[in-house]
């Protein structure tokens, strides 16, 4: 029956049903099968509903078939059955029948009975005339993910938030770069400024505060410096190790630490240490830091990276196979932000080539910030099939590359066809995996290491006349993860 196909407009259609049933999905199944979903087909009262992926298209069978069924057919009221289908061509961006991105975003973001509106929120409350400084409205208390081990600081910055100059004053949160201190100190000024708006709260770092101050005493005019930042209710001061050995900054702020504190107003100072183990610092000052509240932010559990790398895939509106973002959690393990910039670049790699991140792009990405910073190496226990680790794996990939066989690559015939990518094999051996002229010989049938320098040399001089060469290397180091 043609007819009924043409009844339906399959994209309001699947609008329509998608309005229904997001609810009863996980959100992270959401945003990783359903924005690449679409109605293939309506058609004798079998809906057939497309997924990108097969993964997605299990899904649906397994997990939520029953449950969303009754819901279709408050849209659909003929339909008898429902089929999942992989349909591989919805991961196009630009496919017709899928719902735009943005459309998507809004039927299972803001839809339903709960409106996330926050961020606009904080716009309004910083435009409406809040003499408030150097806020990012990026962080907030409520986008921080306090897993177990952040549950007393995320507690804390909300108590300050609820009622400033309380009980926890100064609030002083410590610990390693890139655990979110700056981010909870920014998320608790804005929550003051949320529930107060009339109050004065700046943030600043230390190294912002040293600065106005140098520049205060240049001009000689260190009063207005001096009334601004004993006026306010909060100040926030971030990375106050800077101070360290800056007597004449560290004075300043002192005084005026104890100028606001005297007049019951709120103080939030971040460090990498506690105050007892700060060098370089007064000791009366360390004593006045710790009167209040002190906390160390911790290492996010695996869980806790998990869902943070899920709440920003939402964020930036990105669908990410599940294992990938698993791949991520498990690896980068010593700093969000790093981590966070792990999931960004790869991301931003993927988009330029209209894919997403693949566990292979990440290790990439890995390696590269790895080699950058010596973050240490990335542990690839169950991840090893896709990323290269010995010399086998190069020849694998070279071999087909080239369409010969490894025991071609490493053999002893000097025919023509073979050379090339024998000496391609060498080069990668040697810049991938770093191993000596002599081991990779070794590898190739008892080869003199004189013969393995001279054919990686060979490739690099190729490398420079001849663009094919330059392609194939590259087009090869990508394959290989790098
Ligand atoms: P620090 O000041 O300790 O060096 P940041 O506050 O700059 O660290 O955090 C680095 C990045 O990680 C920021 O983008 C921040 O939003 C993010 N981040 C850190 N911890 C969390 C968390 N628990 N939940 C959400 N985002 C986090
Ligand atoms: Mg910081």
């Amino acid at each position: 029956m043609l007819d009924s196909i043409q009844q339906i407009d399959k994209k309001a259609t699947w609008e329509a049903i998608l309005s229904k049933i997001f609810l009863l999905i996980d959100r992270s199944h959401l945003l990783t099968f359903f924005l690449n979903s679409a109605i293939l087909s309506y058609e004798d009262g079998i809906l057939k509903i497309g997924f990108a992926t097969i993964v997605g298209s299990d899904y649906m069978k397994t997990k939520y078939h029953s449950k969303i069924f009754p819901f279709v057919k408050e849209v659909l009221p003929d339909v008898v059955k429902i089929e999942y289908e992989l349909s591989a061509s919805l991961a196009e961006k630009d496919h017709p029948d899928k719902l735009p991105v943005d459309l998507f975003m809004t039927i299972i973001g803001s839809g339903g009975t709960k409106p996330r509106k926050v961020p606009n929120k904080q716009e309004v409350l910083l435009e409406g005339g809040m003499r408030s400084k150097m806020l990012n409205k990026r962080y907030t208390l409520q986008n921080f993910i306090p897993g177990n081990e952040n549950k007393l600081v995320h507690a804390a910055c909300l108590a300050v938030g609820a009622k400033p100059a309380g009980i926890y004053n100064p609030l002083y949160i410590y610990g390693d770069v890139g655990l979110g201190k700056t981010h909870l100190l920014q998320a608790t000024g804005q929550e003051i400024l949320k529930n107060f708006p009339r109050q004065r709260v700046v943030y600043m770092t230390a190294e912002n505060f040293v600065n106005k101050i140098v520049e205060a005493i240049g001009k000689k005019h260190t009063k207005p410096f001096k009334d601004e930042y004993r006026n306010l209710d909060c100040l926030i001061v971030d990375d106050i190790q800077f101070f360290a050995n800056r007597a004449t900054s560290e004075q300043e702020f002192f005084h005026t630490f104890n100028e606001l504190y005297d007049n019951g107003k709120q103080i939030i100072l971040s460090a990498d240490k506690p105050p007892r183990e700060l060098d370089g610092f007064d000791d009366r000052l360390k004593s006045r830091f710790g009167m209040g509240m002190l906390i160390e932010v911790q290492k996010p559990s695996f869980e806790t990276r998990l869902a943070i790398l899920k709440a920003k895939c939402g964020e930036y509106q990105v669908l990410i196979d599940p294992e990938v973002i698993e791949f991520i959690a498990f690896n980068v393990t010593h700093s969000v932000r790093e981590m966070i910039g792990v999931l960004v670049t790869a991301i931003g790699e993927a988009q330029l080539e209209n894919a997403t991140p693949t566990i292979r792009s990440v290790a990439q990405v890995i390696r590269k910030l790895s080699r950058d910073q010596d973050v240490g190496e990335i542990d690839l226990r169950d991840q090893n099939k896709t990323v290269v680790r010995d010399t086998e794996d190069v020849l694998d990939i070279v071999a087909k590359y080239f369409g010969s066989t490894k025991s071609e690559l490493i053999g002893l015939d000097r025919k023509k066809e073979i050379m090339i990518p024998r000496q391609v094999s060498m080069y990668l051996i040697r810049e991938i995996l770093n191993h000596s002229y002599e081991a990779i010989g070794e590898n190739f049938s008892g080869r003199n290491h004189t013969t393995v320098m001279h054919a990686c040399n060979k490739v690099v001089t190729q490398m420079k006349v001849d663009q094919k060469m330059q392609r194939d290397i590259n087009a090869l180091k990508k394959e290989l993860g790098f």
